[in-house]
C-alpha cells in the first residue's frame, strides 16, 4: 500500500491515488497516471483487488479516458528505487500482456490495456473481424502493449506478438462470472449474433464520437493520433452496454 504519492515511472508526474476495496475487505490504494494510461501495482496488489473494485476501476478509466496525452517513455523508472523497470510478458487466460517490473521487487507498471487483458476483459478478434476492420481502418493501437499495428498487413502485434484483442461486453461478462460476480444485466443480448460489419460499425462510431469529444476539449493529442485506438473504442463499447 502506498502511503505517499509516487512519481509516474514514465512521465515522472505525481500519480493519483485511488482507494479500492481489497478481496479481504481492507482498503487498497492504487497509483494511476491518466496521461500515460498507466497503473502502478505494489507486489500482489492486482491479485487482491475485489471484483467490485475491478468494476470501480473500469468506471474510473472510462471517466478519465480523454486524458491520455503522451506515449510511454523509452525508459521507465521504479517510483521507489528509480532503477529502470524491465519489460516482460505475463500470460492470462485472454492472452499475453506487457508489464514493466522492478528487479528489486518493488512492484510493476502496466497500461490500462494490459490490465484489461489480465482481468480477462478482452477477447481475440476473429480473422473475419480483422479483415473487415482492415477494409475500413489503417493502423490501430494494440490493446496489450499500445504499439501501432497496421491491420492491413499484420494480424498480430509486431511489437508484443499478442493476438489482436478487443475489450468487449461478453468478455467482461464472462470474466465477472469467473470472479463469482452476479450477472450484469442482459449479457446475452450484447453483440450476440452480430456480424463483423456491425461490430466494425459500432467500434468506428464510438471511437469517432470519442475523438470529436476530445477535439472539443482541445486537449493535446496523442502522438500519431490518426491511428485507431481499439482500447478506448472497447471501453466505450462496454460502457454503452453497462448503461443499458
Ligand atoms: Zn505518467
Ligand atoms: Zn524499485
Ligand atoms: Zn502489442
Amino acid at each position: 500500500m502506498s502511503a505517499s504519492p509516487l512519481a509516474c515511472p514514465s512521465c515522472r508526474q505525481t500519480m493519483e491515488q485511488h482507494h479500492f476495496a481489497c478481496s479481504t475487505g481492507s482498503a487498497l490504494v492504487l497509483d494511476v497516471c491518466f496521461a500515460c494510461q498507466g497503473l502502478w501495482f505494489d507486489p500482489q496488489e492486482n491479485t487482491r483487488l475485489a471484483p467490485a473494485s475491478v468494476l470501480a476501476l473500469f468506471t474510473l478509466l472510462h471517466e478519465r479516458r480523454g486524458e491520455a496525452s503522451h506515449p510511454m517513455a523509452e525508459r521507465l523508472a521504479c517510483p521507489r528505487c528509480s532503477q529502470a523497470l524491465a519489460r516482460g510478458y505475463d500470460m492470462a487466460q485472454s492472452g499475453r500482456y506487457v508489464t514493466y517490473r522492478c528487479a528489486q521487487r518493488h512492484g510493476r507498471f502496466g497500461t490500462f490495456g494490459a490490465f484489461m487483458v489480465e482481468k480477462g476483459f478482452v477477447r481475440h478478434l476473429t480473422s473475419l473481424e480483422i479483415e473487415t476492420l482492415a477494409q475500413r481502418l489503417g493502423t490501430i493501437a494494440c490493446t496489450a502493449c499500445g504499439g501501432t499495428v497496421d491491420i492491413r498487413r499484420d494480424h498480430a502485434c509486431p511489437w508484443c506478438r499478442s493476438a489482436l484483442s478487443l475489450l468487449d461486453p461478453q468478455a467482461v461478462q464472462q470474466a465477472l462470472s469467473r470472479y463469482g460476480q452476479a450477472a450484469q444485466g442482459q449479457a446475452q443480448r450484447a453483440l450476440q449474433g452480430d456480424s463483423p460489419e456491425n461490430l466494425a460499425d459500432a467500434l468506428i462510431a464510438l471511437e469517432r464520437s470519442r475523438m470529436r469529444e476530445e477535439r472539443e476539449r482541445q486537449r493535446q493529442r496523442l502522438e500519431g493520433s490518426d491511428r485507431f485506438d481499439l482500447l478506448s473504442a472497447g471501453i466505450e463499447l462496454v460502457w454503452t452496454w453497462f448503461r443499458r
